[in-house]
This record gives structure tokens, sequence and C-alpha cells, in this order.
């Protein structure tokens, strides 16, 4: 193939992240403690508004955390948005507890309030409540949140929300992050900033905080030995990367900018095919709704788009050396998942069946732009009169 790759979404590294790094090494603090951290650390407090956050080695580990913290333990319940990446998921596994799978509804695409409160009545009558909630802002756009918190008030559970995609998101300029008991967020190599790998915890109860700081360091107790009395985990994230996100975020405003103005760019060209027939879908904002953008996503119904499918476009431009994916693959559809119990209305499984991401980092350059586009125009002109 001769034209070079163009990724779904690639780090994108600013002016001062090795400058940061740097100093970790001139100053010897090659270790899971040190300037950067506790820097990295107050900074995100203030991006996202939060009185106190942890920087973790990964956005998995700090939803392991804030499952910990809330008691979380084996054969307890926890609900959990099934539109997702498995991330969000999985440590409700590694506590042995049992997860079960909350549908979205179809504005944001995330976890359905309505559907949640079904689920909360049906297991109270069980006597049963979950033991926490966990909701996602999908691609950066920010869920229901108000009605999310509304009704697990109601039901007196504890809610940890999954910023992992969204950070720079907002619901009327309150930063997402900082809505739930705990918020968490991920410094994935393909995420709006990386630290190359890491993630970080968020809350506004400072103690929890310290809490996760201690059990991510092994949960040594103050003694000059190493005197243990819990189990600990080794989940602190290191200086030296700490460097990496201190760069990041001094960029992340305009990070977040390029993204919206991908979603912008996209969403005009597509409007232009269904002016002409074509029905193009996307993840439309809620008024008050900011949404980084992290992914541009779009909705192909075969049945209103002529024949066209997403997996079609998704293999021409595979074709290109252009990378797009479907959108996530609902938890309750996962193999690994298959018996877990499920709140269903069918709105997942169609975003599914119909959704494709775009490429849609923040240094998508010009031509790269242009190839997308003219490998579109080729795949739209081929079903525009049949
Ligand atoms: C990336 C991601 C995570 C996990 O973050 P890591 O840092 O990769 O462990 C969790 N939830 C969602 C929705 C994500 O996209």
């Amino acid at each position: 193939m001769s034209s070079s790759k163009i990724w779904l979404s690639s780090p994108h590294i600013g002016k001062n992240e090795l400058r940061y790094v740097n100093e970790a090494f001139e100053t010897n603090w090659i270790a899971p403690l040190g300037p950067n951290i506790s820097a990295f650390e107050k900074e995100l407090e203030v991006i996202t508004n939060t009185r106190s956050a942890a920087a973790i080695s990964s956005g998995t580990s700090a939803i392991h955390l804030a499952l910990i913290l809330l008691g979380v333990k084996s054969g307890d319940h926890v609900f959990c948005q099934s539109m997702t990446f498995c991330a969000t998921a999985n440590p409700i596994v590694y506590q042995g507890a049992i997860p079960v799978f909350i549908d979205s509804e179809r504005d944001t695409w995330n976890m359905d309030p309505n559907l949640l409160r079904t689920a909360l009545r049906e297991s109270r009558s069980k006597n049963k409540l979950p033991k926490a909630i966990i909701s996602v802002h999908l691609y950066g756009m920010p869920s229901k949140m108000s009605a999310i918190l509304a009704v697990a008030k109601e039901f007196n559970v504890p809610v940890i929300e999954d910023a992992a995609e969204a950070l720079g998101s907002e619901i009327n300029n309150k930063p997402c992050g900082g809505f739930g008991d705990f918020g968490i967020l991920s410094f994935n190599g393909n995420k709006v900033i990386t630290t190359s790998g890491g993630g970080a915890l968020l809350s506004n109860d400072p103690e929890m905080i310290e809490k996760a700081r201690f059990l991510a360091t092994q949960a040594r107790d103050a003694a000059p030995h190493y005197e243990h009395s819990q189990i600990g985990y080794n989940y602190r994230m290191s200086n030296v990367l700490a460097g990496i996100g201190r760069g990041q975020l001094e960029v992340l405003n305009d990070r977040v900018e390029a993204r919206r103005r991908n979603f912008e760019r996209y969403k005009k060209y597509f409007i232009k095919y269904n002016d002409v027939g074509f029905n193009i879908r996307f993840q439309e904002a809620p008024s008050g709704y900011h949404s980084n953008r992290w992914l541009t996503c779009i909705l192909v119904d075969p049945t209103f788009n002529n024949g066209l499918s997403r997996e079609e476009i998704r293999l021409e431009l595979e074709l290109e050396n252009i990378e797009a994916r479907p959108l996530w693959k609902p938890m309750h559809q996962q193999p690994v998942f298959l018996n877990a119990k499920r709140y269903l209305n069918g709105v997942s499984d169609k975003l599914f069946e119909d959704g494709l991401c775009l490429p849609s980092g923040s240094n998508l350059a010009e031509e790269e732009f242009e190839r997308i586009f003219e490998c579109l125009d080729r795949i739209f002109s081929k079903y525009q009169n049949i």
C-alpha cells in the first residue's frame, strides 16, 4: 500500500512534554512519586473542578479502585452501561461482583435513566440493590447525568462516572468527571490527551482519594518497615509519565477544539449527501451539552441509504489504508458476558449495527481529510442512483 495509514485517533504531542520528562530524569524522580505527579494531580483538579485527583496507572485500574472504595465485594451487583468499552465492566469482575447491563437512550447513546429506574425498582423488590452504577460519556458526549444522578439518589446507590473519553466535555459549563461519587479519566494513547498509558481517579471527597493513593501503592501502613493490614495494588502513575501528562494538559483546549472542528467538518460533508437523499446521522448534543468530540461517529442505516451499510464504508476505507471502526460492541453481546443480566431497549444493538467511528485525531492533516473524502465520494457515487 503506497499511502501512509490514517489512524482513528493517534497521540498528538505538544511542545513541553519532553521538558517535563527531562526534568524528571535530571532530578532522578523516575519513580511512582515525585513533583510531576503532585503537579499533574493539582492541574487535573482545576480542570475537572473536583476537590481531589489521584494519578493512576490506567483508567481501568481507576475504575477498579473506585469499586473497592465503594465496598463492592464478591456476589454484589453493579449496574453498568452496556454500550461501552470492556474496561468499564471488567473491574466489576475483578472484584468477583456481578455486572448487570443497562441499555442506552437514543440522544446521547449513553445509559437510559428510565431503564435504570426500572432496573433499580426490580432489584429493590428482590432486596438486591446494586452497590454501584457505572455510567459512561461515550465518544465524549456527556450522558444524561442529572437524570441518572436523580434516579441513583432515589435508591441511594453511588455513581461512578466513566469519563475516560470525555476529558474537556461539559454539561452547562460543568466539566465531566466531577458529577458522580467518583469520576475516572484515561490517558491511553488513543484518548484526547495521553501519557502513553495512564488514568486518574477523581472525587469531591479528598479522604477517599487519599485512600485510593494508599491502595494504589500496595497499602503500606505507616511504619519504617513494610507493614500491611490490607491487600494493596501497584496502580500508581510514574513521575515520568505524569510529566507527559503535564505537557498534554497545556494543550488540552487546542486538542478539544481540533476534534470539535473535525466533527463539524464531517457533518458539513455528510449533509451534502443527506440533501440528495442519503440519511447519515450523528451523535447530536442536547442543549447545554459540550462534547469534546473524541471520535466523530456516524450512523448508516442501509434501509434509508439505498442499501449502503457502515461495513461497506469501513471496508472501502480500509482498502485505502484509512482506519475506521464499528462503534463499541455492547457488553451484553460480548461472549464473555453472555450470561449476564441485562435491561435492553434495542438502542445499543441498533447503534452497533449502524455505527462507524471515523478518523478523528486532533492531528489529522488537510491531505488526510482529502483522502478520506475522496474515498467516501466514490462510495456515495456508487449508491446514488440505485
Ligand atoms: C479507554 C477507556 C477506558 C479504560 O482506560 P485505560 O486507560 O485504557 O485503562 C475505560 N472506559 C472507557 C469508556 C474507555 O474508552
